[in-house]
């Protein structure tokens, strides 16, 4: 006997407000057919850029960004709103939807930003997920099962479209797997995140640091060449050179800093040297510690003696 447990994956992040009831009960794979076509002459065009949440990952914000020509702060206080990210106390950001509740990008010719659109828009309607089978025996590992589904709500007249397309030819067609590739190690941090629980507490200094890195890249790189940053992490040349000339880079480079940050894992280490200098700090501050709390001892010991000494000249 087999039991199976749902995985949290990217579906959850940006399949988060699909109605369970619009999800086709079935199983696709990627050389499994779909028969959907969106385009200009559908009579439900761009009813589905309205009352939603589409939440932007480091790289959705860094496209977009560039594409409407403004830095991070610019960007984020226009077109977007906070927040915390699949119920974990991690800050993200979401489009910020006009009065009309509709994305500030959607005109009646489409989306403006189609080439840049964030990857939420471009899984729909086609989710993935990932199940973990675990076989009955100890010894055996968990295999994941990963598999796609169709999300079919009744506005949505795509589905009544001619065009047939492989689950494959579908996703490169919408260019996700790129945005797969760029998100991967971030929602690895956010499910990571959401996997303890809410007993534990993220400090706010970690929950800044989160954000600036996930949503403000030139902050970051600031924060990495103009700190000591890089006397106090190992960080190879060759890196340097890679993040310092390409924004991709640095983006997936912030993800290694995050989970070493955040979790301590062994993606960044502090250089042995700065290690050694901390223990010592610490010890001295130890030491002057223990040295305080020897003389205000010495000083109780010797006003114990004091009030002694006065208490037998009276009795005297
Ligand atoms: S970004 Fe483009 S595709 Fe996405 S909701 Fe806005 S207008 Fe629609
Ligand atoms: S509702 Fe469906 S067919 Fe209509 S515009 Fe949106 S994705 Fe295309």
């Amino acid at each position: 006997m087999t039991a199976s447990k749902p995985e949290k994956t990217l579906k959850d992040l940006f399949g988060s407000d699909t109605n369970p009831s619009h999800i086709l009960p079935r199983k696709y794979t990627l050389d499994s057919t779909i028969k959907f076509r969106c385009h200009p002459g559908v009579s439900c065009f761009t009813a589905c850029c309205g009352n939603i949440n589409i939440t932007l990952t480091p790289f959705d914000i860094l496209r977009l960004r560039k594409r409407l020509g403004l830095g991070a702060p610019d960007f984020i206080h226009l077109y977007t709103t906070p927040l915390y990210l699949e119920k974990t106390d991690m800050p993200g950001v979401k489009i910020k939807l006009n009065e009309k509740n509709r994305c500030p990008f959607v005109t009646p010719e489409g989306c403006t930003v189609y080439t840049d659109r964030p990857t939420t828009c471009r899984y729909y309607p086609v989710g993935m997920a990932n199940f973990h089978e675990r076989a009955e025996s100890k010894e055996s590992l968990p295999a994941a099962e990963q598999f796609y589904f169709v999300v079919q709500e009744p506005h949505c007249k795509g589905h009544e479209e001619e065009k047939i397309w492989t689950i494959r030819e579908w996703r490169q067609d919408q260019g996700v797997d790129l945005c797969d590739e760029m998100n991967r190690e971030w929602m690895a941090l956010v499910m990571r995140r959401k996997s303890f629980g809410i007993q534990a507490t993220l400090s706010e200094k970690a929950q800044r640091m989160f954000f600036m890195a996930s949503t403000d890249l030139d902050a970051f790189r600031s924060f990495v060449f103009d700190s000591s940053f890089l006397s106090t992490y190992e960080v190879e040349n060759e890196t340097i050179a890679r993040i310092k000339a390409d924004d991709i880079e640095l983006m997936k480079f912030s993800f290694r800093f995050l989970a070493s940050a955040l979790f301590g894992t062994e993606d960044l280490r502090i250089k042995p040297e700065k290690i050694q200098a901390k223990v010592t700090q610490m010890k001295e501050q130890q030491g002057q510690a223990a040295q305080r709390a020897e003389e205000a001892y010495r000083e109780l010991v010797e006003e114990r003696e004091r009030l002694k000494g006065e208490l037998e000249q009276k009795k005297k």
